[in-house]
């Protein structure tokens, strides 16, 4: 990567890189726009699980002689009409036209809608108004649960999930991350449903039973969150509120307790103010299908993560660092996800030193950077993959190449960007500064390189003197695992016990007198994780060791336990979620009768969570356990 160069400017006042940048993941033509601020207006059917409505957008032309409006779509979305509002010239009445548009096919996770723009009323820098009546049904973003897949079981739930470039399915959009919006909306719901979005302010109408939402500060489409269902809430804090199903409520709120507005204190201590007012946080049921999802003011979560207090609390935090590092400050594509992911996890990994000291956050470090090291062996070391700064080849859903790389790799060249400056707490001051610099906008990875050697003007010295000093370029284009990893040696109260287990269980002839002596009680989840985790990593095991700990589907499949599996299978599939129960099928029967491209599968629809389902070969020859494991 070339270091500091000066660029010149085009429109807005963006660097030339922005002004160049090419999404290959949109079918849009966002740069002949500014999008200032779009209106859904939605109607929810449980019934017939539709969503129906109109979208209105603001738009103002930014470059001369545009001719259509080219937004991202999906074959799940009905587009029924598409009307154009454009103010009238000095006093005279607003033209209102209807516009003719075609749907164009793109990839296999989208397509786009072609406006065609009159002429006559369409002038550079003047805005105008675009309506889109829709109806959009079970696409990629949009999730119907029946009521048998809910907590409560007594009522359905809807919610979505934009992440990277499922929201096209949600409404049309301009579904790139680097286009930023406020939006606002109305949602209309039957009596006893309750609606929550990703928004800033929110208003209920119980007489007309309508919701409405208001995202003040801009966002790009992936962010833009809905849930509806039986939803009930309880204060937590000055700014934070529990949502969830009734019968799991009680159990959420003494989990969390008071801490996240602790947690916040100590985020808003090294990262500056919180911007987004609200840290809401709603659980959903077990088959959502990700761990957690950042979405702006209200993140989504897991209900059964409540299982565990410590992967609780650090998904918790992990959402809550991308308050700056993803939400405030986004990758402005995908193929730079570690600009939010890896920043994340190292601001998750700042909270939780401050807050639970370097022991802690050093176990948790290495039970990943284990995960990632795990991944780097089955992908092998020049898969394109691991490169942090990903090439995408028209037609890849950016989801599938989500992995550990973007969030652990990331990681570590975060830690030595920290480790180049010398001073952890300084390298805290840089990370405010660069919030502050670019809040609500979208980098690449040049803006934050050059604000980094700008902040530290004595590295872009050395670095000059010497070329080649600083590896960049290596770190951000190399396949392979990272340069270098952080310093992990804190962690060895917690973690040496768990190696010294792993030692004896893997010698010729493991002595159970000797393994009886350790008492496992007073171990962390993350001990017991790594432990088992490292256990596996010596298969094969032992007969005797391997079954009890080995519960999975792919597992038991491929051994005695096929029946066990199918039958476990028949009794619970009523309660998972359509996508998992297609993808055990598969596990399960080896059928590749099961169609899972019309909508996101497990394996298929990662999310932006710590805990990410990911699949980077997306053939299935990774196993589940593999690439289930957290980030
Ligand atoms: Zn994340």
């Amino acid at each position: 990567m070339e270091v500091g160069g000066l660029k010149s400017s085009c429109e807005g006042g963006r660097s030339l890189a922005h002004c160049r940048l090419v999404d290959v993941a949109s079918a849009s033509n966002f740069h002949s726009f500014k999008l200032r601020h779009f209106h859904l207006d939605l109607h929810l059917n449980f019934a017939v699980k539709r969503i129906t409505g109109w979208q209105v957008l603001e738009l103002t032309p930014v470059q001369p002689g545009v001719q259509s409006l080219i937004l991202d779509t999906h074959p799940s979305l009905l587009v029924h009409s598409v009307d154009c509002k454009v103010p009238g010239a000095s006093g005279a009445p607003d033209v209102v036209l209807s516009l003719t548009y075609r749907i164009e096919p793109f990839t296999d996770y989208g397509s786009s809608l072609n406006i065609s723009l009159p002429a006559a009323v369409i002038r550079p820098h003047r805005a105008f108004r675009v309506t889109i009546r829709y109806t959009t049904t079970d696409g990629p973003a949009i999730w119907w649960l029946d009521a048998e897949l809910t907590c409560g079981q007594t009522r359905p739930l809807v919610f979505t999930q934009g992440h990277s470039v499922c929201n096209r399915s949600f409404f049309p959009c301009f579904d790139t991350p680097a286009v930023k919006s406020t939006y606002s909306a109305t949602v209309r719901v039957p009596e006893g449903v309750t609606v929550l979005m990703s928004a800033s302010r929110s208003a209920y109408s119980k007489q007309d039973r309508v919701f409405q939402f208001s995202m003040e500060y801009p966002v790009p489409a992936y962010l833009v969150a809905l849930v509806a269902g039986d939803l009930q809430h309880a204060d937590i804090g000055p700014r934070s509120r529990v949502w969830a199903e009734p019968c799991i409520l009680t159990c959420a709120v003494s989990k969390l307790g008071g801490n996240v507005e602790r947690w916040l204190n100590v985020a808003e201590g090294l990262f500056g103010p919180y911007v987004w007012g609200r840290y809401d946080i709603v659980f959903l049921p077990p088959s959502f299908p990700i761990v957690a999802m950042e979405n702006p003011c209200l993140t989504f979560i897991i209900s059964s993560i409540l299982e565990s207090q410590e992967f609780l609390l650090i998904d918790v935090i992990h959402e809550i660092a991308h308050g700056w590092f993803g939400n405030a400050v986004t990758n402005a594509t995908w193929e730079e996800m570690w600009l939010s992911e890896g920043l994340a996890t190292y601001a998750q990994r700042r909270i939780t030193t401050e807050a639970y000291g370097d022991a802690f956050t050093c176990l948790e470090t290495v039970f990943r950077l284990d995960a990632l090291h795990r991944q780097m062996r089955l992908l092998g070391d020049n898969n394109p993959v691991s490169k942090l700064q990903a090439k995408f080849e028209p037609g890849v859903n950016p989801s599938s190449l989500m992995n550990l790389f973007t969030y652990e790799k990331g990681f570590c060249f975060v830690s030595y960007l920290s480790q180049l400056c010398g001073d952890i707490e300084r390298f805290d001051s840089f990370l405010r500064a660069y919030i502050e610099k670019f809040r609500f906008s979208s980098v690449i990875a040049q803006d934050l390189l050059d604000f980094f050697l700008g902040f530290f003007p004595e590295l872009k010295e050395s670095c000059v003197a010497q070329r080649e000093g600083l590896e960049f370029e290596r770190w951000l284009n190399g396949c392979g695992p990272p340069l270098c990893e952080p310093d992990l040696s804190a962690g060895k109260a917690l973690t040496g016990p768990v190696q010294h287990l792993c030692d004896l269980w893997g010698m010729d002839a493991p002595e159970p007198q000797v393994i009886s002596t350790f008492d496992l009680s007073s171990w962390s989840t993350f001990q017991t994780v790594l432990f088992l985790d490292r256990l596996l990593d010596r298969s094969p095991l032992p007969q005797g060791i391997k079954n009890p700990f080995l519960p999975l589907y792919e597992d038991l499949c491929g051994g005695v336990m096929k029946c066990f599996a199918v039958e476990v299978f028949y009794q619970t599939q009523a309660r998972l979620h359509p996508n998992l129960r297609r993808t055990l099928q598969q596990i399960l029967f080896q059928s590749s009768a099961f169609n899972t491209s019309t909508a996101p599968s497990l394996l298929t629809s990662p999310p932006s969570a710590p805990s990410s389902p990911t699949d980077p070969t997306a053939n299935g020859t990774i196993a589940l356990r593999d690439v289930n494991v957290s980030a």
